[in-house]
């Protein structure tokens, strides 16, 4: 084994990058002792709606409550359909099923890793009545082609931006606008690996719709319209003030959080592209990219012996995502799937993901980056 121990994220390094602010608002939170629904958590969420530029923002436990608060707000009924991507995280197919709806999977675009636009269509059904769409790895969706589905056969779209929360869909007449707020609602996570982390679990709703934003704050609190006035049934989720506390202060500093993940993306662009047997990540001409994630193919069978021959060199990678929804064996009995889902059966087993984060020396990327190119030459 090799001495070096490179992991994926280094969360310790960002909090030494921000200590003395985080630890001021840390202590404010002790002092102020407001620890349910503090001062902080109606800040952050009014700055959060700032920076994404929509009116509203709730905030809840994590985002796959985010997820379910979505789809409970919509008032969808046991039987509906909602199209979710097969290549993802589960959280999605999730919430969906949970609700005693039926999660119906789309396959993705072999370059984006995202909703596949073009195969949306053949599987909408009269149950269809919502699509989940993930921004996955820091991308944005194809977002014009699929509200022009969406309006022509009157679907909700919420959008899962749990991976890239920054990142700017560019429309064709190059406008711009950040993902998560073009659909009904948006839904976002902090967890700590996160583009914009906490120290703990949080989430929160994003929309632009009134009547929405009032049903999503009603649910994430018991359903109440006033304190002890049940007026739905909801549930009980909340960001807690200190994790708001920390968020203010990492949306504060996103921009450069955000550019050295860049910077990192690129140096291993400009390193890989000629590279043989591996195929650095396709960028959209409609979207920037947050690389939450920095995703490589690898052909031929030969991801998981270059994933060992990284491991034995201490570099860490991480296959995102094993399995396909429809494979998983929680999703089997509940989604209907009616269409071929082969570039995400194929993705499986070709996806790796490299260490790229905001804290990577310039001296540990060339290390991994030469490691890569050894490790290619010497599977392939
Ligand atoms: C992390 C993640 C979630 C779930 O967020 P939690 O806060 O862990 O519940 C949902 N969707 C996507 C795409 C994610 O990456």
């Amino acid at each position: 084994m090799s001495e070096r121990n490179i992991p994926m994220t280094d969360l310790k390094a960002v909090y030494h990058r921000l200590k003395d602010e985080i630890d001021t608002a840390l202590l404010s939170v002790a002092e102020s002792g407001a620890y349910i629904n503090g001062e902080s958590v109606k800040c952050f969420a009014e700055e959060l709606a700032g920076y994404l530029g929509v009116p509203y923002v709730i905030p809840c436990a994590n985002g796959t409550d985010a997820l379910q608060i979505a789809l409970m707000a919509l008032r969808l009924k046991p039987g509906d359909e909602v199209l979710v991507p097969a290549f993802t995280y589960a959280a999605a197919a999730e919430a969906v099923a949970l609700l005693g709806l039926v999660p119906v999977p789309i396959d993705v675009d072999p370059g984006t890793f995202n909703i596949d636009a073009s195969k949306i269509e053949n599987v909408i059904s009269r149950q269809t009545k919502a699509i989940i769409v993930v921004h996955l790895f820091g991308q944005s969706c194809d977002m014009e082609k699929i509200v022009t589905i969406t309006k022509k056969y009157k679907l909700f779209l919420i959008e899962d931006n749990a991976q890239s929360i920054g990142c700017d869909y560019i429309f064709s007449d190059g406008s711009r606008k950040k993902t998560g707020t073009i659909g009904d609602i948006g839904t976002t996570s902090f967890f700590p690996t996160k583009p914009l982390a906490c120290f703990g679990d949080g989430g929160a709703l994003i929309t632009s719709d009134p009547e929405l934003e009032v049903r999503c704050r009603m649910i994430a609190a018991h359903g109440q319209e006033r304190k002890y006035y049940h007026k739905i049934i909801g549930c009980n989720s909340r960001l807690d003030t200190i994790q708001a506390a920390v968020l203010r202060v990492k949306l504060r500093h996103i921009h450069e959080l955000t550019a050295s993940r860049l910077e990192i993306a690129k140096r291993y662009d400009e390193q890989l592209s000629f590279v043989s047997h591996i195929q650095i990540p396709f960028k959209a001409k409609y979207s920037t990219h947050v690389y939450h994630q920095y995703t490589v193919l690898i052909e031929n069978s030969k991801r998981d012996a270059l994933q060992s021959w990284l491991k034995e060199k201490g570099i860490s990678s991480v296959v995102y995502y094993p399995l396909p929804l429809h494979q998983q064996e929680a999703f089997r009995w509940c989604m209907r799937v009616a269409t071929d889902l082969s570039v995400s059966e194929k993705l499986v087993q070709t996806a790796l993901s490299l260490p790229v984060h905001s804290e990577m020396t310039e001296e540990e990327q060339m290390y991994i980056i030469n490691t890569v190119k050894e490790g290619l030459a010497a599977v392939f």
